[in-house]
Protein backbone atom coordinates (compact mmCIF):
# COMPACT_ATOMS: atom_id res chain seq x y z
CA UNK A 1 0.00 0.00 0.00
CA UNK A 2 0.59 2.98 -0.65
CA UNK A 3 0.09 6.00 1.55
CA UNK A 4 -0.17 9.59 0.62
CA UNK A 5 -0.46 12.47 3.30
CA UNK A 6 -2.79 15.19 1.47
CA UNK A 7 -3.41 16.60 4.20
CA UNK A 8 -2.94 15.85 8.40
CA UNK A 9 -2.86 18.72 10.49
CA UNK A 10 -5.27 19.32 13.56
CA UNK A 11 -6.55 22.66 11.73
CA UNK A 12 -6.06 24.84 8.10
CA UNK A 13 -3.38 27.74 8.22
CA UNK A 14 -1.02 28.54 5.46
CA UNK A 15 0.87 25.63 5.20
CA UNK A 16 -1.04 23.38 7.62
CA UNK A 17 -3.94 21.47 5.62
CA UNK A 18 -6.37 18.91 7.95
CA UNK A 19 -6.65 15.33 7.56
CA UNK A 20 -6.57 13.38 4.63
CA UNK A 21 -4.67 10.27 3.89
CA UNK A 22 -4.76 8.45 0.28
CA UNK A 23 -3.99 4.88 0.08
CA UNK A 24 -2.54 3.94 -3.68
CA UNK A 25 -5.10 6.85 -5.47
CA UNK A 26 -8.19 4.99 -4.91
CA UNK A 27 -8.90 4.72 -1.19
CA UNK A 28 -9.32 8.04 0.52
CA UNK A 29 -9.59 8.44 3.88
CA UNK A 30 -11.15 11.06 5.63
CA UNK A 31 -11.88 14.30 3.75
CA UNK A 32 -9.74 17.34 5.10
CA UNK A 33 -8.28 18.61 2.17
CA UNK A 34 -8.13 16.56 -0.77
CA UNK A 35 -9.96 19.25 -2.82
CA UNK A 36 -7.04 21.72 -3.00
CA UNK A 37 -4.22 18.87 -2.53
CA UNK A 38 -4.74 16.56 -5.83
CA UNK A 39 -5.73 17.70 -9.41
CA UNK A 40 -9.29 17.40 -10.22
CA UNK A 41 -8.11 14.29 -12.23
CA UNK A 42 -6.40 12.52 -9.32
CA UNK A 43 -9.37 13.51 -7.24
CA UNK A 44 -11.87 11.77 -9.72
CA UNK A 45 -10.32 8.62 -10.08
CA UNK A 46 -10.33 7.90 -6.08
CA UNK A 47 -13.58 5.18 -5.50
CA UNK A 48 -13.72 5.02 -2.18
CA UNK A 49 -14.10 7.58 1.02
CA UNK A 50 -13.90 6.39 4.40
CA UNK A 51 -14.89 9.25 6.71
CA UNK A 52 -13.84 8.83 10.59
CA UNK A 53 -16.17 11.07 12.67
CA UNK A 54 -18.21 14.14 11.51
CA UNK A 55 -15.88 17.13 12.22
CA UNK A 56 -15.62 19.68 9.92
CA UNK A 57 -11.96 18.60 9.43
CA UNK A 58 -12.63 15.68 8.72
CA UNK A 59 -15.68 16.41 6.38
CA UNK A 60 -15.27 19.67 5.06
CA UNK A 61 -14.03 19.12 1.35
CA UNK A 62 -16.39 16.16 0.86
CA UNK A 63 -18.73 19.13 -0.32
CA UNK A 64 -15.72 20.26 -3.05
CA UNK A 65 -14.89 17.34 -4.27
CA UNK A 66 -18.54 16.28 -5.44
CA UNK A 67 -18.49 19.54 -6.95
CA UNK A 68 -14.84 19.85 -8.96
CA UNK A 69 -15.78 15.59 -10.08
CA UNK A 70 -20.00 15.89 -10.69
CA UNK A 71 -20.39 14.74 -14.19
CA UNK A 72 -17.00 13.15 -14.77
CA UNK A 73 -17.37 10.20 -13.00
CA UNK A 74 -19.14 6.60 -14.17
CA UNK A 75 -20.22 5.88 -11.14
CA UNK A 76 -20.41 7.78 -7.90
CA UNK A 77 -18.09 8.04 -5.07
CA UNK A 78 -18.66 5.64 -2.53
CA UNK A 79 -18.41 7.59 0.77
CA UNK A 80 -18.47 4.99 4.25
CA UNK A 81 -19.26 6.35 7.69
CA UNK A 82 -20.42 4.74 10.94
CA UNK A 83 -24.38 5.55 11.69
CA UNK A 84 -24.43 7.67 13.27
CA UNK A 85 -21.91 9.53 11.84
CA UNK A 86 -23.02 8.99 8.30
CA UNK A 87 -26.64 11.02 10.07
CA UNK A 88 -24.19 13.67 10.90
CA UNK A 89 -23.18 14.34 7.34
CA UNK A 90 -26.49 14.66 5.86
CA UNK A 91 -28.51 16.70 8.22
CA UNK A 92 -25.57 19.10 8.75
CA UNK A 93 -23.96 19.79 5.69
CA UNK A 94 -25.61 17.51 2.82
CA UNK A 95 -28.60 19.28 3.93
CA UNK A 96 -29.48 21.60 0.86
CA UNK A 97 -28.96 24.55 3.36
CA UNK A 98 -24.95 24.09 4.03
CA UNK A 99 -24.31 22.19 0.67
CA UNK A 100 -26.50 20.76 -1.88
CA UNK A 101 -26.99 16.82 -1.73
CA UNK A 102 -24.68 15.65 -3.84
CA UNK A 103 -26.08 11.75 -3.65
CA UNK A 104 -29.18 13.68 -5.59
CA UNK A 105 -26.89 15.23 -8.05
CA UNK A 106 -26.52 15.33 -10.84
CA UNK A 107 -29.83 12.95 -10.78
CA UNK A 108 -30.99 10.44 -8.17
CA UNK A 109 -30.48 7.35 -10.57
CA UNK A 110 -26.80 9.02 -11.51
CA UNK A 111 -25.36 10.63 -8.53
CA UNK A 112 -21.83 12.15 -7.65
CA UNK A 113 -21.89 10.25 -4.27
CA UNK A 114 -23.12 7.41 -2.54
CA UNK A 115 -23.48 7.27 1.25
CA UNK A 116 -23.35 3.46 2.49
CA UNK A 117 -23.57 3.58 6.57
CA UNK A 118 -21.94 0.53 8.97
CA UNK A 119 -22.17 -0.59 12.28
CA UNK A 120 -19.21 -0.78 14.76
CA UNK A 121 -16.10 -3.19 13.81
CA UNK A 122 -18.39 -4.83 10.54
CA UNK A 123 -15.87 -5.53 8.18
CA UNK A 124 -16.27 -3.82 4.46
CA UNK A 125 -14.91 -4.93 1.16
CA UNK A 126 -13.79 -2.57 -0.75
CA UNK A 127 -12.04 -3.49 -3.54
CA UNK A 128 -8.31 -5.43 -2.68
CA UNK A 129 -9.43 -3.81 0.26
CA UNK A 130 -10.43 -5.40 3.93
CA UNK A 131 -11.69 -2.25 6.25
CA UNK A 132 -12.56 -3.00 9.72
CA UNK A 133 -13.94 0.14 11.47
CA UNK A 134 -13.52 0.26 15.16
CA UNK A 135 -14.96 2.78 17.42
CA UNK A 136 -12.39 5.05 19.06
CA UNK A 137 -12.70 7.37 21.91
CA UNK A 138 -13.73 10.68 20.26
CA UNK A 139 -16.75 12.54 19.70
CA UNK A 140 -20.19 12.06 17.71
CA UNK A 141 -19.66 7.71 17.39
CA UNK A 142 -16.37 8.37 15.80
CA UNK A 143 -14.37 5.38 14.31
CA UNK A 144 -10.76 4.67 13.27
CA UNK A 145 -9.78 2.06 10.46
CA UNK A 146 -7.67 -1.17 10.22
CA UNK A 147 -7.11 -1.52 6.20
CA UNK A 148 -6.15 -4.96 5.19
CA UNK A 149 -4.53 -5.70 2.06
CA UNK A 150 -3.19 -9.05 1.07
CA UNK A 151 -1.08 -9.74 4.00
CA UNK A 152 -0.57 -5.97 5.66
CA UNK A 153 -2.59 -3.88 7.82
CA UNK A 154 -2.58 -0.19 8.62
CA UNK A 155 -4.07 1.43 11.25
CA UNK A 156 -5.68 4.86 11.49
CA UNK A 157 -6.76 5.79 14.56
CA UNK A 158 -7.60 9.32 13.19
CA UNK A 159 -8.70 11.50 16.04
CA UNK A 160 -9.38 10.02 19.62
CA UNK A 161 -8.11 9.85 23.17
CA UNK A 162 -6.89 7.45 25.43
CA UNK A 163 -8.41 3.66 23.37
CA UNK A 164 -8.64 0.45 24.12
CA UNK A 165 -10.66 -1.78 21.27
CA UNK A 166 -8.57 -0.82 17.96
CA UNK A 167 -5.51 -2.44 20.03
CA UNK A 168 -7.09 -5.78 20.71
CA UNK A 169 -8.30 -5.75 17.02
CA UNK A 170 -5.78 -4.68 15.51
CA UNK A 171 -3.34 -7.67 17.43
CA UNK A 172 -5.08 -10.29 15.18
CA UNK A 173 -3.46 -8.98 11.99
CA UNK A 174 0.23 -8.00 10.38
CA UNK A 175 0.55 -4.22 11.58
CA UNK A 176 3.13 -2.38 9.19
CA UNK A 177 1.87 1.19 9.90
CA UNK A 178 0.19 2.97 12.67
CA UNK A 179 -0.96 6.64 11.93
CA UNK A 180 -2.56 8.24 15.01
CA UNK A 181 -2.47 11.35 16.19
CA UNK A 182 -0.59 14.17 19.18
CA UNK A 183 -3.18 17.16 19.22
CA UNK A 184 -2.33 19.72 22.17
CA UNK A 185 1.17 20.38 24.05
CA UNK A 186 1.93 18.45 27.72
CA UNK A 187 0.44 21.74 29.15
CA UNK A 188 -2.56 21.60 27.78
CA UNK A 189 -3.53 18.09 29.04
CA UNK A 190 -7.06 19.01 30.29
CA UNK A 191 -8.21 20.10 27.25
CA UNK A 192 -6.77 17.15 25.69
CA UNK A 193 -8.83 15.23 27.45
CA UNK A 194 -12.08 17.11 26.91
CA UNK A 195 -11.74 17.42 23.62
CA UNK A 196 -10.87 13.71 23.40
CA UNK A 197 -7.36 13.79 21.80
CA UNK A 198 -3.69 13.20 22.95
CA UNK A 199 -1.13 15.24 24.73
CA UNK A 200 2.56 13.69 23.94
CA UNK A 201 2.45 12.05 27.74
CA UNK A 202 -0.57 10.74 26.97
CA UNK A 203 0.65 9.41 23.39
CA UNK A 204 3.45 7.94 25.06
CA UNK A 205 0.87 5.98 27.60
CA UNK A 206 -0.73 4.72 24.65
CA UNK A 207 1.98 3.46 22.42
CA UNK A 208 2.39 0.65 25.23
CA UNK A 209 -0.92 -0.68 24.56
CA UNK A 210 -0.40 -0.72 20.57
CA UNK A 211 1.30 -3.84 18.50
CA UNK A 212 5.14 -3.30 18.92
CA UNK A 213 7.72 -2.41 17.30
CA UNK A 214 5.40 -0.97 14.39
CA UNK A 215 6.58 2.32 12.59
CA UNK A 216 4.40 5.09 13.91
CA UNK A 217 3.03 8.33 12.01
CA UNK A 218 2.03 11.03 14.14
CA UNK A 219 -0.81 13.41 12.70
CA UNK A 220 -3.32 16.31 14.17
CA UNK A 221 -0.90 18.74 15.57
CA UNK A 222 -2.29 21.76 16.18
CA UNK A 223 -0.87 24.26 13.86
CA UNK A 224 -0.71 27.02 16.47
CA UNK A 225 1.16 24.65 18.77
CA UNK A 226 3.09 23.52 16.39
CA UNK A 227 6.71 23.91 16.97
CA UNK A 228 6.46 23.23 21.00
CA UNK A 229 4.59 19.94 19.80
CA UNK A 230 7.79 18.87 17.90
CA UNK A 231 9.41 19.15 20.57
CA UNK A 232 7.69 17.52 23.09
CA UNK A 233 7.51 14.40 20.95
CA UNK A 234 11.05 14.67 19.63
CA UNK A 235 11.79 14.56 23.68
CA UNK A 236 9.38 11.66 24.19
CA UNK A 237 12.70 9.12 22.63
CA UNK A 238 10.19 7.25 20.98
CA UNK A 239 12.18 4.89 18.22
CA UNK A 240 10.21 5.31 14.76
CA UNK A 241 8.23 8.12 15.44
CA UNK A 242 7.33 10.32 12.35
CA UNK A 243 5.70 13.50 12.81
CA UNK A 244 3.76 13.95 9.49
CA UNK A 245 3.37 17.14 7.48
CA UNK A 246 0.72 18.13 4.79
CA UNK A 247 3.26 18.06 2.34
CA UNK A 248 2.17 14.99 0.00
CA UNK A 249 4.81 12.41 1.24
CA UNK A 250 4.70 9.19 0.61
CA UNK A 251 5.08 5.97 2.81
CA UNK A 252 5.22 2.83 1.07
CA UNK A 253 4.07 -0.63 3.00
ZN1 LIG B 1 -12.43 15.50 15.77
ZN1 LIG C 1 -9.71 16.52 13.78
Amino acid sequence: MIVKVLGCDGGVAPGFKATSFLIDGQLLIDVGSVADSISIAEQSMIDYILISHAHLDHTGQLAFICDNCFGMRDRPFATYAHRPVLKAVKEHLFNDVIWPDFSKIPSKEDPTLEFHSFEAEEKLELGDYEIIPVPVNHDGGAVGYIVIKETKALVFTLDTGATERIWEVAKDYNVVGIFTEVSFPNRMKKVAELSYHFTPEMFKKEVSKMPQDVPLFVSHLKPNFNAELCQEIRDLGLPDVTILRSDSSIFSF
